[in-house]
């Protein structure tokens, strides 16, 4: 008799995602004639790059020559591809990284939920709440959690709220945790950490031998010069995180993926003796052995990011969005909402009227504006009482979307 991993029936039944997919096309089927614009999802929409374009269609030729044709290629990503990399997002901030310890990978997503692979199955773990739920549910799905509580949340993870009374930063854990998911920026929130509270962490991570897995996927939108792109900006930081980035939302790569996880040649965890192991040969046996690398064609796309024109292409489609970002504060703010997010990230996160739960005001949106956002309380119990609108859309939809939610 087979069975199943019985963990996957503690995740919580209606994922956010589907269970607005569902309220939009209940609307939609009810309201025929009203066009919907959606402010909801955090995809980009703008196409990619013309440098991207051109080196994937010119390594997609080259693969159908016999000289140019490349198989399997190395799991940790192209030497070239890595050195890029290093250069440009590292050693140009300061930052001490070696091409070596840059993996090269199809997604953040995966990555930052494969990580558990090479962690133990009894660490303590913090999340933020709200949370991007990846990190939450992969761990649910690994058996690292208890079940849910009735409110919610995960037996076995301490949370960690981050709303307005923090500014949204998580407090410092007064007790000792193992491993600290951070996202910074903030993905729902918006909100971003200065290179003195990102410290902070650092030094409680290295007291207390903890993990920070530092998600950056977000670093391109920082506009201003002092908030870190990178933890490894931080003094210390090679000793206790792990950083994961993406091409998904500076170059618009979500549906091409290509994404990196750094992991720091000293960087080290413990067996249960308590010796120090080494983290970087584990995940490098994880990917040799589970995964078989990017495509080439990706990866040139990728490296293309780098080329003078992929940058200037990259910092007009930030500009894009940060445009966008710019003109929802400002409608919003307008029309009598408390708008938090949107000045390093691409996403604004607002309060919702004081009467109103955030699905009654995903409801209320929908019906009065047709306008779709994403409920601040499917990311997390302390995202209640919030409301996230993406700013990746045309300027187009924005405008309306604007000009709809201040004629309510
Ligand atoms: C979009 C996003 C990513 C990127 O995921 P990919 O799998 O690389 O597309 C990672 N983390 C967060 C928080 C995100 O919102």
């Amino acid at each position: 008799m087979v069975q199943v991993n019985e963990n996957y029936l503690k995740l919580k039944a209606g994922y956010l995602f589907p269970e607005i997919s569902k309220r939009v096309s209940n609307f939609i089927k009810a309201n025929s004639s009203s066009e919907v614009i959606k402010l909801g999802i955090g995809d980009v929409t703008e196409p990619l790059p013309q440098a991207c374009v051109n080196a994937m269609s010119k390594a997609l030729n080259e693969m159908g020559t016999n000289k140019g044709f490349k198989g399997y290629g190395p799991e940790q990503g192209y030497g070239w591809l890595r050195e890029k990399i290093a250069e440009n997002d590292f050693m140009s901030r300061g930052c001490q990284i070696t091409p070596e310890e840059i993996f090269v990978s199809d997604g953040s997503k995966c990555d930052s939920s494969n990580i558990l692979d090479i962690l133990g199955d009894n660490n303590l773990i913090a999340v933020t709440d709200p949370v991007y739920p990846v990190y939450v549910d992969s761990n649910v799905m690994t058996g690292r959690t208890g079940e849910t509580i009735q409110n919610g949340t995960y037996q076995g993870l301490l949370y960690l709220a981050i709303n307005e009374d923090n500014n949204f930063l998580p407090e410092i854990p007064k007790s000792k945790v193992d491993i600290v998911y951070l996202c910074f920026p903030n993905n729902p929130t918006g909100a971003t950490i200065t290179k003195e509270e990102l410290k902070k962490w650092v030094d409680y991570a290295n007291k207390n031998k903890s993990l920070i897995l530092f998600d950056a996927a977000y670093e391109a939108f920082i506009q201003d010069k002092d908030i870190p792109h990178s933890i490894y900006e931080i003094e210390g930081a090679k000793n206790c995180a792990i950083e994961f980035r993406s091409f998904s939302k500076n170059a618009g790569f979500t549906g091409v993926r290509c994404a990196y996880t750094v992991i720091p040649k000293n960087l080290s965890g413990h067996n249960s003796k308590g010796d120090k192991v080494d983290l970087w040969p584990l995940w490098n046996r994880r990917q040799c052995t589970k995964f078989n690398g990017v495509s080439y064609i990706v990866q040139r796309g990728a490296e293309a990011v780098y080329s003078s024109q992929g940058k200037k292409e990259v910092n007009s489609l930030i500009d894009f969005y940060m445009k966008n970002s710019k003109i929802m504060q400002n409608k919003l703010r307008t029309s009598g909402f408390t708008v938090y997010g949107g000045d390093n990230a691409p996403y604004v996160w607002i309060k919702v009227p004081v009467n109103m739960t955030s699905w009654d005001f995903f409801d209320y949106l929908l019906e009065k504006a047709n306008v779709v956002g994403t409920p601040g309380s499917g990311f997390g119990l302390a995202g209640e009482g919030y409301f996230r609108l993406s700013a990746f859309n045309s300027r187009l939809n924005v405008n309306n979307a604007m000009e709809r939610i201040i004629n309510i």
